[in-house]
């Protein structure tokens, strides 16, 4: 059985420690740098990326997590998670930092005021023909993608119909939704497998 951390600085953990033991994972609470050492794979939870990046960085989590990452450790960012993982951020603050990884440029709370919240089907191939309800929360999308990263799935309609809300590259999946909150395991199954296979 694979150990698979969440970064519990701050978000929603508790929602992924569930969905990682239904996905049949033993996932623990990542808080101080000793605990980065001994897991298998990495969750980064939906919350406040802005924050993330500065309690990250207070608690000297910020160079053991990249040194992992560099050396391929498999991890999984949902939302602000997807903000944590990503090289690029259109509009962050002029001091945000992330921790890199995936040659993507993100942008925060992209959907806009009006659709702040919303959620939709997205039919994501890797998952199964059945759709996946997508809980969007102030979510960032996909601004661009490197030669290296795969989209695994777009919004499907609506006036941002098109962005890509989910992608992969190597050992690193990011999502612009919350999957740990339907009770729809897959998107944390595909990457207890990811783990599994690395
Ligand atoms: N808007 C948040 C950010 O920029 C992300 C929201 C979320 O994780 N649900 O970090």
């Amino acid at each position: 059985t694979p150990t698979i951390g969440v970064l519990a600085v701050q978000g929603d953990v508790r929602e992924h420690l569930v969905a990682l033991e239904a996905a049949g994972a033993t996932g623990v609470r990542v808080r101080r740098p000793e605990e980065i050492e001994g897991i298998d794979g990495l969750v980064i939870p939906g919350g406040e990326s802005t924050v993330m990046d500065k309690l990250v960085r207070t608690f000297g989590l910020h160079e053991p997590l990249r040194a992992r990452l560099t050396g391929g450790l498999p991890a999984y960012g949902s939302c602000a998670g997807m903000i944590m993982l990503a090289d690029r951020i259109a509009d962050g603050r002029d001091d945000q930092q992330t921790l890199g990884g995936l040659d993507i440029t993100v942008r925060r709370n992209a959907f806009g005021r009006q659709v702040d919240s919303f959620e939709a089907d997205l039919h994501i191939r890797e998952l199964g023909p059945e759709p996946m309800r997508a809980v969007f929360i102030r979510a960032p999308w996909v601004e661009e993608t490197g030669a290296a990263v795969r989209v695994l799935a777009r919004v499907e309609s609506g006036p941002a119909a098109g962005r890509v809300v989910a992608v992969r590259q190597g050992n690193l999946l990011a999502t612009s939704f919350h999957p740990e909150v339907t009770g729809d395991h897959r998107v944390h199954s595909y990457f207890v497998a990811m783990v599994r296979s690395a």
